[in-house]
Order: structure tokens, then C-alpha cells, then sequence
């Protein structure tokens, strides 16, 4: 067993633990890279992030979704669609992103080790592959990058193969025909929208009031409106207490008494930390609730020299984040002098059909500061590019403050969204105010002309507020008078 000694050790290949690995190899250090698994990029690779977003767009695809009614003729699904088909172009990305790991990785000169990591000592940690220790690895830094992975509620026979988590469904055989998602979290919302766009009777299963609690009341209306159109069965305040499973179905019950049956479930009931076989105490560490690690804003542990990041310490759990923090980390771990903290404007992006998308405040965080503030709203189907696509749902709103009209807020639901949400997420980070939408000339057709609109809306309501005769803006426009109050 030999021992080679590293500037850093990154445990985990996910985006945290790739990007951490290149900002710190970019700079000159020595790095090792530890993953258990025999394929690179985490959660965000193989379970998570591309290979959910690759089947929303092969269902979109396979369903002819986009194009319903848009030609005049009606694109229905394809006769049968199998798991092959739905599963074909995710696998194809899969690849092609373990190659650009791989490929960035080695022009880093990150050294790569396969085999599960535990720490010895708190600078000391052993790679096992089999059960046979390989090789043990010595750091100046730990960077704890472990992911996480589905939680598991107890109610749920996971043994049956019919039910499924958000890493197993990727290995589904054969295209359900019914489908009870329990969750309306990010996961569960997304997953129930692309089924059920495949023609699948999907029944979603929230426990609170309503779905996706963070965003923006309105767009979370849309969104639940437009599931329910589409044949979502949208369940609130309930939870499921016990399931039975017969040779042809599974019927849950649930905490109100109902019982819903389907061939399949899908449970999307959060994710827990992957520290259980990390040997945490070893390094003079323990996990906290659900096996996250708590860290400082520069993402260190208890002990100074190991850094954690990603979903490995929670919130937001997002790959976008979860690349910016490593990023920090490592800046303050090797004293880089280049970027002090992760912005705290991050974007967040729901990939649900129609995709929403949100930076900044919400009107109801605002009222909880008591800062006043002044919405504006602007429609897909009262622009250009919305018309053209056929997006018949959607709109862009902007939340300015009341007082000085600097931008605060942007939220956005419809095609593309989470690219559309950029140029505010941009302008927020530059403090920007109204004056720059106004002032920006926008290509026409484009959906981006939507924040012009909304500030005009924003703009006029202002005026109105306040009592002056005169708006500024052409209030002739159409695109603005069909903003909601
Ligand atoms: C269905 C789904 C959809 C998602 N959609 C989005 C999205 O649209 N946008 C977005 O930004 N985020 C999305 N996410 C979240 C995103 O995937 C995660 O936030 C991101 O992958 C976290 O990155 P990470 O590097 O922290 O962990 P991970 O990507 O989980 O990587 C951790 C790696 O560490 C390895 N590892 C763990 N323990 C050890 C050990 N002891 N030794 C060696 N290796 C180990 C694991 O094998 C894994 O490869 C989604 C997640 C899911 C589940």
C-alpha cells in the first residue's frame, strides 16, 4: 500500500468536486481526485441534473408537445413510446459529459482515483475498491464533495421493483401507464410534468397547500394550473400512511383516508448527505440532520483545514451553487485573492413544463423586510417571439423597489425561462435599475423584449400609485396593458 501526499484531496466528482479539483490545479496546486464510482459527475451527471433535463426535452420531443395545435394539426405522441426511446439521447449526454470531465480534469493534471475514500486522520484518507484497501492519500486540504441521495421514507416498500426513487426511475423498463409522484418538491413537479406529457396518468402528491412554496405566487399558480391541464391530478395536504401492493397495482393510502392507485411510484421526498462511510469522527467531524455537513460562509468544517460543498451541506442543493462554492472554498483554502464569496443572488431553475425560473426577492420576502416595492408584468403571448412559438402560457415579472426603482426581483414562467431569467439575474447582480431596460435596445423577435414591457408596467403602475396624469412609456403598447394587478 504506498501513500502519496497531495496540496489537496477532493473527495467526489460531482460539479462541486470537479470544479473545486480545477480551480485549485488551475492555480499550481498538487490535487487528487477520489470517486467511488466507476463514471464521473456525481448526481448532476448520471442520476440528477442532465439526465432529468435531457428526458424533459426527449418527452417535449417524443410527445410532440411543443407543437400541439401550433400547425394546425394536433402532434400527438408517437404510437408507443418504450424506455428505450425515452432513455436513448439521456444515456448519449451521459457519455459525452463523462468525456468532458475526464478531459478537464486532465488538462488540470488532477490526478484521478477510483475507489470509496474514508478519512484515517484528519489529513489522512484510504481509498477502498472491493473491500481491499488500494492506497491511502495524504493532504494539506480536504474538500468534501460528497453529493447526496434520495431519502427513503419507511412507508414506501422500496424492495418492490415498481417503486422508484429519483435515481432508480432512470432505470425503468417499461413506460408506466399510471403514475402516483409523491412530492411536489422540484423533483416531483418536474418528473410529473415530463410523464405525464408522455401521455401517462400522473397523480402528484403534495403535503403542503401548495407546490413550490419559494416561488413566486403567481408563477406557482401557473405552473399548478397548467399541470392540471395538462392531466395532472395535483393532490394538496396529503400524505401517504400506508401502501398495499397487489400483483397488478400499488394503492397508497393516504393521511385523509382516499386511496390512489397506479402501476408505478415515484418518491421525491428530499435527499440526505453522503457521509455515513466517510468516517467522519476520524477527521474530528460529525454530520448533522439528514448526514449534512455544517460549514462557515467560506464553506470550512469544524476543522479548518477540510472544506465542504455541494449538496453535501444542504441548501440550495444545486449543481449551479454547488460549483460556486467549491470555487470559494478553494479560493479561501489556498489564499487565491480572486473571489471572496458565492453571490448571494442565485438563480433557480424549475424545469417543469412550463419552466419557471427565479433570482432575487420575492413580493413576499420584500413584505417581510417591509421594503416597498412595485411589480411589473409582461406576457409571452403579448410578444412577438411568444406568438411565434406558440407559448400560449407565461409571463415575466420584475419586482422593482417602490421608492427608488431599482430591480430587486425577477420571475419568469414559460419556454425558456431559465435562460430568460439571466439578463435580470445579471442586472441584479449589478444593482441595475429600471433605467436599463428602458435604455437597452432588445432584439426583436425575442423574449428577452419582455423586460422592457414589464418595466413599463412596473413604470406605469408606479405613476398611477402615486397619482401623476402621465406615464412614461407608451401605455398604448399591448404587451403592457395586459398585466395582471
Ligand atoms: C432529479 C434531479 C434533478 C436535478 N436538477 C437540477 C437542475 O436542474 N439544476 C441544478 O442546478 N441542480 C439540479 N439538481 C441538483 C444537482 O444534481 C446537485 O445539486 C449536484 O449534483 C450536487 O453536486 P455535488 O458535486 O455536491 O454532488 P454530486 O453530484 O452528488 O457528486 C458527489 C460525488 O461524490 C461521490 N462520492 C460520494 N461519497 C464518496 C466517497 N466516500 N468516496 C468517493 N466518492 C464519493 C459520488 O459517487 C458522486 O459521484 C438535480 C438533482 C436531481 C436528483
Amino acid at each position: 500500500m504506498s501513500s502519496t501526499h497531495y496540496d489537496l484531496i477532493v473527495i467526489g466528482s460531482g460539479p462541486a468536486g470537479e470544479k473545486g479539483a480545477a480551480q485549485a490545479a488551475y492555480f499550481g496546486k498538487r490535487v487528487a481526485l477520489i470517486e467511488r464510482e466507476p463514471v464521473l459527475g456525481g448526481a448532476a451527471a448520471n442520476t440528477g441534473t442532465l439526465p432529468s433535463k435531457t428526458l424533459r426535452e426527449t418527452a417535449l420531443y417524443l410527445s410532440g408537445f411543443r407543437q400541439r395545435g401550433l400547425y394546425g394539426v394536433n402532434m400527438g405522441l408517437k404510437d408507443r413510446v418504450t424506455a428505450r426511446d425515452f432513455l436513448y439521447r439521456e444515456r448519449q449526454v451521459q457519455h459525452n459529459e463523462h468525456l468532458r470531465i475526464i478531459a478537464n480534469l486532465k488538462k488540470h493534471k488532477v490526478d484521478l482515483f477510483n475507489g470509496h475514500a474514508s478519512f484515517v486522520d484528519a489529513h489522512t484518507l484510504k481509498l477502498e475498491n472491493r473491500g481491499a484497501t488500494s492506497v491511502t492519500l495524504t493532504g494539506d486540504f480536504v474538500l468534501i464533495a460528497t453529493g447526496s441521495h434520495p431519502f427513503r421514507p419507511e412507508v414506501f416498500p422500496f424492495h418492490d421493483a415498481r417503486v422508484y426513487d429519483s435515481d432508480t426511475i432512470l432505470n425503468l423498463h417499461d413506460i408506466p401507464r399510471e403514475m402516483l409522484v409523491i412530492g411536489g418538491g422540484v423533483i416531483g413537479c418536474e418528473y410529473a410534468c415530463m410523464f405525464s406529457a408522455l401521455g401517462i396518468k400522473v397523480t402528484l402528491l403534495e403535503g403542503r397547500d401548495r407546490l413550490l412554496a419559494f416561488l413566486d405566487p403567481q408563477v406557482a399558480q401557473l405552473l399548478t394550473r397548467c399541470m392540471i391541464e395538462m392531466g395532472v391530478d395535483v393532490r394538496f395536504n396529503e400524505t401517504v400512511t400506508s401502501v398495499a401492493a397487489s400483483r397488478t397495482q400499488l394503492t397508497a393510502t393516504l393521511a385523509s383516508g382516499a386511496k390512489v392507485s397506479a402501476d408505478t411510484f415515484l418518491v421525491a421526498a428530499g435527499r440526505s448527505g453522503n457521509t455515513d462511510r466517510l468516517n467522519l469522527p476520524a477527521a474530528g467531524l460529525a454530520p448533522a440532520k439528514r448526514g449534512l455537513i455544517d460549514v462557515n460562509p467560506r464553506y470550512q468544517t469544524a476543522v479548518p483545514h477540510i472544506y465542504a460543498v455541494g449538496d453535501v451541506i444542504g441548501f440550495p442543493a444545486l449543481a449551479a451553487t454547488s460549483m460556486e462554492q467549491a470555487r470559494v472554498a478553494m479560493v479561501h483554502a489556498f489564499d487565491l485573492k480572486y473571489k471572496t464569496r458565492v453571490t448571494p443572488v442565485l438563480p433557480y431553475g424549475i424545469y417543469t413544463i412550463p419552466e419557471c425560473s427565479m433570482a432575487g426577492e420575492t413580493e413576499e420576502s420584500l413584505a417581510k423586510k417591509s421594503v416597498a416595492c412595485v411589480a411589473g408584468v409582461a406576457h409571452y403571448d403579448a410578444n412577438a417571439r411568444g406568438q411565434i412559438i406558440g407559448a400560449k402560457n407565461g409571463f415575466l415579472k420584475l419586482l422593482f423597489s417602490a421608492d427608488t426603482m431599482k430591480l430587486l426581483g425577477v420571475h419568469a414562467i414559460g419556454e425558456q425561462a431559465s435562460e430568460l431569467v439571466h439578463v435580470g439575474l445579471v442586472a441584479l447582480q449589478a444593482g441595475a435599475g429600471a433605467e436599463l431596460f428602458i435604455d437597452t435596445c432588445f432584439n426583436y423577435p425575442t423574449l428577452g423584449e419582455l423586460y422592457k414591457y414589464a418595466t413599463y408596467d412596473a413604470l406605469g403602475r408606479r405613476a398611477k400609485a402615486r397619482g401623476e396624469s402621465h406615464a412614461p412609456f407608451d401605455a398604448t403598447d399591448p404587451a403592457v396593458t395586459t398585466a395582471q394587478s
